[in-house]
This record gives structure tokens, sequence and C-alpha cells, in this order.
């Protein structure tokens, strides 16, 4: 058996002692690509505090240091907590393999398969420990690479060096230690933040190649964290966009999440149009973008992002249905006008235009059902808000989909103010109580026209007004 794949089984890799708390502050390592050389950035010299750090990830980096392994928290909370940050998790690095992790905290298990981590668990919050690994071809041919040059098993221990350069970002390579609060950076990142730089480590096409998703994290964390986009790592973006359609769809899905529900949606969004990777993600809404020369779609869109980064702001719910009706919105409205151009009858069109963009999105972006299902729903909806029949009101301000819908219509205004009345009658219905909106709806609508439920509206008068309102002016 190869020495790597033995260390994969589990045995302890030589610990990591290479990194001297008392030494120089710069080592040169001639750890195998590339060569790292170690910059030490003492207390005095970064913001990090104990009183930010998690007291569960401050137990385990103890627990481990007392037991004579190395323990570095590492990645995004580094990160994070430099630029004055609060991270959402702490990760942590260490020498000791999963197993020896295990037997140290009773409160752990042992997770993944590609490549094993162990969850120390306190309550809701789960510390994430994993060992140093490495991802370089050391030719113990544990690696296997598909003929792109994307990454197919990266799953070997390694060193602190191998640990830093197989990272994205530099950013994201920084490595606060226990024993003595200093940051330990391998890969120049703790200038590159200073400079408020995403700087990819290695050669950046090559490393966009091994996992595309790359180019979407480079996006997302210079959003979230007012970054630019080192230019050579900005370059490849828009020439290996194409590359997303190899990454798993279920990865995208929550990539998109991540892009589109923590707090920086508009900032995501104007990212993903600026270095070209929107018709990668989100194929026809970036084509249906382009065709719309009013920009009415894409104002909306902007205009409902906006909303989301309010309500993530003020800790108040978001949905991923409601994203997703948003974001392919410009794709339905798209499909529908090309139905009905064709004569297929709104209704019809309405409900196979909305088959139809999901099935294509989902040929990228795995959106689970219990998402695109209420999706549909909030289009469907949309040509429902023209009725004032009586019962269709009643029917329409009970369904369970209501709120999310008039949300959505509340949207639509941006783009066209067509909806203005529609939108005034459904305000002031939610706060009338049964018998007044049968009292206002029966005067606003005789009896001959609309009281009955089966007593529909005129066909033509109908037809105008559900295509009118379902499919908005897009030029
Ligand atoms: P955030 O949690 O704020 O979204 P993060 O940088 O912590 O950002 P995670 O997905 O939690 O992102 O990843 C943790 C760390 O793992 C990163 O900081 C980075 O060092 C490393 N990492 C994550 N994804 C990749 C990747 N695709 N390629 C290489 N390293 C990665
Ligand atoms: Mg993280």
């Amino acid at each position: 058996m190869p020495a790597a794949n033995a260390r994969q089984a589990g045995t302890s890799p030589e610990p990591t002692r290479n990194i001297p708390t008392d030494g120089p502050a710069t080592i040169t390592s001639q750890a195998f690509p590339p060569a790292v050389s170690l910059r030490v950035i003492p207390r005095d010299q970064h913001n990090i505090s104990r009183k930010d750090i998690s007291p569960n990830a401050l137990r385990v980096l103890y627990r481990l240091r007392d037991s004579g392994f190395a323990g570095y928290l590492v990645g995004g909370a580094v990160r994070d907590l430099l630029v004055g940050g609060h991270p959402k998790d702490f990760d942590i690095a260490t020498d000791a393999t999963p197993e020896q992790v295990k037997a140290l905290f009773r409160n752990s298990r042992l997770i993944g398969r590609r490549f094993r981590l162990a969850h120390v668990v306190f309550g809701r919050e789960i510390i994430e420990v994993a060992t140093f690994r490495a991802n370089v071809d050391d030719g113990s041919g544990d690696r296997e690479q598909h003929e792109g040059g994307r990454l197919l098993r990266d799953n070997v221990y390694g060193t602190i060096e191998d640990d830093a350069v197989r990272r994205d970002f530099t950013a994201n390579a920084l490595y606060y230690a226990i024993e003595d609060f200093s940051v330990r950076d391998y890969v120049g990142g703790f200038e590159d933040v200073q400079a408020r730089s995403m700087k990819l480590i290695g050669d950046p096409e090559q490393r966009y190649r091994e996992d595309p998703v790359r180019m979407l994290r480079a996006i997302r964390l210079a959003a979230k964290l007012g970054f630019e986009i080192d230019p050579a790592s900005a370059e490849p973006i828009a020439r290996l966009a194409p590359l997303l359609s190899e990454a798993a769809p279920a990865r995208l899905f929550e990539e998109l999440l991540k892009l589109f529900l923590s707090g920086n949606a508009v900032a995501s969004f104007e990212g993903l149009e600026r270095f070209g990777l929107l018709p990668a993600i989100l194929p026809e809404t970036a084509a249906a973008l382009a065709s719309n020369r009013s920009g009415a779609l894409r104002s909306m869109l902007l205009e409902g992002l906006r909303g989301t980064d309010a309500r993530v702001a003020n800790d108040e719910p978001v949905s991923p249905a409601f994203l997703f009706a948003l974001l392919l919105w410009p794709a339905y409205c798209r499909a529908l006008i090309g139905l009905q151009a064709q004569g297929v009858n709104a209704e019809e069109a309405q409900r196979r235009a909305a088959d139809r963009v999901t099935l294509h999105q989902l040929g990228t972006v795995a959106l689970p059902r219990r998402f695109s299902l209420p999706m549909q729903e909030i289009w469907l909806l949309q040509s429902r808000f023209s009725s004032r029949q009586r019962k269709r009101v009643m029917r329409l301000l009970a369904h369970p989909r209501f709120r999310a819908a008039y949300d959505f219509l509340l949207l639509r205004l941006t783009a066209s103010s067509e909806h203005a009345e529609d939108v005034a009658f459904w305000r002031e219905a939610q706060t009338q109580s049964g018998e007044e909106l049968s009292a206002a709806l029966g005067v606003a609508a005789p009896r001959d026209v609309y009281a009955e439920d089966d007593a529909a509206p005129p066909k033509r008068r109908r037809r105008r007004r559900r295509s009118g309102s379902a499919a908005p002016a897009t030029e």
C-alpha cells in the first residue's frame, strides 16, 4: 500500500511541528509547490482578539494544544476577524488525525467520505476540526485529475504548508495560533487582506480549472468583504465561465444561496454581471435581461435583491423560493411572451413557461422541488391579482402563497406602473374584514357581472387582463 494510502487509512502523519513559535519571524520551507515562506504576525500587529472568537472554538484550540497537537483557527474566520467582521463559523486545522480528535472530544463525530473531518458539537454550534491536508501531486498516486485539470480527489494528509497552499485565496489561508495569539501567513494573505484584495494562491487559471466554483467564491467573497479581485485572478474568469457547467448542480445551488441570501445579494449580482458569470449560472435570465432594452426587468431584479439584503440585515427570514422566483422572473416573462406569440392561451402559456424555465434551469442548478413548486406558484398567482370577483378574491387571500405572491406583485411595480391599481386593491383587501371586503366588492362589482363564482367575467375582458398582468412589458 502506498504511503499516502496508509495515511488515508488513518495512520498518523508525521506530527507537524515545523513552526517555531520563538524562532525568526520569517523562515522558508521547501514544501512541494509552491515554495512558501512563513511570516509570523505577532499579537500587537493584528487586531484579532480572543473575545471575538467563539468560546467553544477556543476550548477546542486549548485542548488540542494541551494534548500536544498543533491547532489553529483558520480560513474564513481569521479573514473575517481581520477585517472586523463576525465570522459565522469557526474552523480549526490541526496535525491530529480525525481519530485522534475523536478520542479527545466525547462530543465529536467523524464526517465525510472523501475527506474525513471531525465535528465537535456544542449544542447548536459545531466546530469543524480538519487535519492538515495536501492536494499537491506528490507522486504518491493518491490524487487523480480530470483531463481539464479538475480535481476529483484531494484526500491526503499533509503539513501546514501543504494545507495553506491547497486553499483557494490568500486571504483564506491565514492561521491564528492559540499559543502566542499570532497570525501565521504562508502565502502573503495578511498583506492582501490589508490591501483588500482577493488573490488566488498559485496559477489562477489552473486553480479555476481544478475547481470552477472558485470563480463564484471570488465574486461572493469580494462582494461580502468589499474587496477587489486581484487583476490576475479576475482575468481568466469570463474566459473560463463555461467550466461552471461541469460543477455539480447541487453544489451550485448551495453556492447560489450563499451568493444571494447572505446579505450581499446586490453586490454579488453586480459582480456576476461584471465578470461575465451570469450566462453560466442563470443562462435564460441572462438572455432575457440582454434583450430587455428598457432595463425594467433588471431594475426589478435589483430592487428585489435590495429587499433581500435589507431582510437579512434585519434578521428577517428569506426564502429560496422567493429568491428563485425573482432570479428567474425575466426568463419566465420571456418564455411567456414567446408562447403567447405562438397563440397559446394565457393560462396554458403561464403553466408551460413556468415548467420550461424550471426544467431548463435544472440543467445547471439543482433547485429542489420544495423550492421550485412554490416559486412557480408565486409566478402563476400573479395573473390572479387582476380579478375582483368576490369568491376569487377570498380564495386568493386565503392562499398559502398569497403573501409571497403579493410581495412579488409589489416588486413588479418597479418594472411597470401598470400594476399600481392591483397593488392598491390588494393592499386594502388585506386590511379589511370579510364583510367590509364583500361590501366593497359588491359596490365595485355589480352582481350580474362578477358576483357568482361560476359566472366568470366576459371572456375577452378576462383574457386581456390576465395576459397583461402575467407578462409585463419587457421592452
Ligand atoms: P464563508 O464561510 O464566509 O462563506 P469561507 O472562506 O469560510 O467563507 P468555507 O466554504 O466555509 O468558506 O470554507 C472554509 C475554508 O476552506 C476557506 O476559507 C478556504 O480556506 C477553504 N476552501 C473552501 N472552499 C475551497 C475551494 N473551493 N478550494 C480551496 N479551498 C477552499
Ligand atoms: Mg466558513
